[in-house]
Formats: C-alpha cells, structure tokens, sequence
C-alpha cells in the first residue's frame, strides 16, 4: 500500500456501528438520490435510524438550490426531512458570513446560480451577479472599462453553469480592488456528475478561475472544509465523536468526516468504486465502507 495507510474494511456490524452514534450526517447525491432518482432502501432505511432515535443531517456540495429547494426535493421523493436538517453549501455561504458578522450595508458579488441567491436574501444581505448577469457581446474595444461596485465585500464563486467572461473579470475586479474584499467558494469540487454518461467540470472550475486571476486562495464552506461540521455540531450540540458520516466521496465526505473527527462510512453508490478505494495510491481510507446505505438495515454480515 503505497500510502502506508491500511484499506477500509467491509461494514460488517451496522448494528455496533448504529449504536456507536448519535448522529448520522448523510451525503446526498451518490447516497441519497443519484440526480432525480431516489437510491434504492433510502427510505426504510432513515425510518428505521429515526425509530432508533437518532438525529439524521443531510449536506451538500450541490449549491445550486436554496435549503428551502432541496426540502422540496426530498418531499418529490417521498422522504420526510425538514429544512433544518439540510446543509447545503448554498446555505453554508450565508451562514458563514453572518458568523463573521459581514456588513449588512456591503453587498456579496455572486459568481453561482439562484440557491446561493436564495440564501443571501434570507439571511438579509445585499447583493449582485448570479446566473443571469454578464453581457456576453462584452466588446473590448480600446478605452473600454469595467467598473465594480466599491460596496461588494465579498465575492461567492460556486457552481454556476451560465459562467462567463464578465463575471469572472467583475468578481476578480472586486477581490483585487475593494479593500478586503472576501473571496468565498461554496465547494471546489473537480468533477460532478449531472448526466450519468460523463463526468462534468464541477464547481472547482468556476472557483478555480478566480483563484487563477486573484492569485488568492478562497474560503472553502462547503465539504471538505469543517465549517459545516462546526455548524452542525453547534446547532445541535452534538459532539463530532457521536457523529457518522456517510458520504460516496474520498476526498469531499470521507475528508470531511475525518477533518471533523467523526466516524465514517463510505458508500459504493456513487462515484468510488471499490478498486478506487483499494487504490495503493488512494490515502484517504473510511473507517468501513459498504455498498449502499440499506446495508444499514442488515444487522449483521453473516
Ligand atoms: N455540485 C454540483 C453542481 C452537483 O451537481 C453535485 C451533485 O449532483 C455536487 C456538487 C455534489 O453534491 P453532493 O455533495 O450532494 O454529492
Ligand atoms: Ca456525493
């Protein structure tokens, strides 16, 4: 093992590992639901861990939809989960701010699509940008310049697939030359799947090109960043070590419960496959995986 680090072993005892826990912090696509279908066992499966009286949380890197959004979601699938039990990195990017205690007289220069929108105006910020800005005739001609609002103090980069030119100079204008000026990426995920036949440019892109144009590395709320394991943990006051994390990615969910100090829990369900995460090369090992998350429901291996 070329990462000296031993590989996962199989979950055998779900019960032990049940009992072990208060909490369960579920990934969502890849465990709950792969796109708009529901992953099959989902739902007897979070009946059975709320009949044992445990708390269940579900994050997301997917910051394109409101918390609100995504409880919709849920419902469409039939899964009864409230709103405050969803985090999504959307929801992340407005808590952050309102934990810094961000001006509510400066304004947030989004570089994203509506969810990120939908959060800020919750959580009472001002701001601009989102899917429908840019002029995409932008004409350089000679003279021409681009001016920013001297009132943004913080630019959020995330997912946003109406991305263009205007938006990436208007957010690196505000980064470079507003005085302190945050930079903030809601996830930089490199790849996601939105169609089951590719791997698409992920949030990381976007993120990527203002970090390139800014030389500056930007505050990371979603996973594998601990801000939301924090929040949670707060919010609940639940402590990290009665925490299961139950993700289907190495370097997002199983570093985010790892960077927590929780147990977790790898699904095959999603985008790690097996010889992925047997990889010599693969330094990121959950403490069991498992092949999807009804496996919870097998007490034990026989
Ligand atoms: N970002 C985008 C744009 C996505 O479409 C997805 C998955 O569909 C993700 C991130 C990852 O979401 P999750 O953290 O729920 O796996
Ligand atoms: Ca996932």
């Amino acid at each position: 093992n070329g990462s000296g680090k031993a590989a996962a072993p199989v979950l055998s005892d779900a019960e032990e590992l049940i009992n072990s826990v208060e909490t369960f912090i579920f990934d969502c696509d890849g465990v709950i639901w792969k796109g708009d279908s529901l992953i099959a066992g989902v739902p007897e499966t979070l009946d059975m861990l709320r009949s044992k009286g445990k708390r269940l949380v579900f994050v997301t890197n997917n910051s394109t939809k409101s918390r609100k959004q995504y409880g919709k979601k849920f419902e469409t699938l039939g899964l009864t989960v409230g709103e405050e039990e969803i985090f999504a990195s959307s929801f992340a990017a407005a808590a952050y701010l309102k934990s810094i205690d961000f001006p509510q007289d400066k304004k947030v220069y989004v570089i994203g699509e509506v969810g990120i929108l939908k959060e800020l105006e919750l959580a009472g910020f001002k701001y601009l940008g989102g899917p429908d800005d840019g002029d995409r005739r932008i004409e350089l001609k000679p003279g021409f310049l681009l001016e920013q609002d001297k009132e943004v103090g913080a630019v959020v980069v995330g997912f946003d697939r109406y991305v263009n030119y205007y938006k990436i100079q208007y957010g690196t204008l505000c980064i470079r030359e507003n005085p302190g000026c945050l930079f903030i990426a809601t996830n930089c995920d490199a790849v996601t799947h939105l169609t089951d036949a590719q791997e698409w440019a992920g949030g990381g892109s976007m993120v990527g090109a203002l970090r390139g144009s800014t030389q500056k590395d930007p505050i990371v709320v979603g996973k594998p960043s601990t801000f939301m394991m924090d929040y949670v943990s707060k919010k609940f006051q639940i402590s990290k070590s009665q925490i299961c994390m139950v993700g289907d990615r190495l370097d997002t969910d199983i570093l985010f419960g790892q960077n927590g100090g929780c147990k977790t829990l790898l699904v095959l369900s999603g985008v790690t496959t097996l010889p992925m995460l047997q990889n010599p090369s693969n330094s990121i090992q959950p403490d069991f995986y498992t092949n999807k998350v009804s496996d919870l429901l097998i007490k034990k291996a026989a």
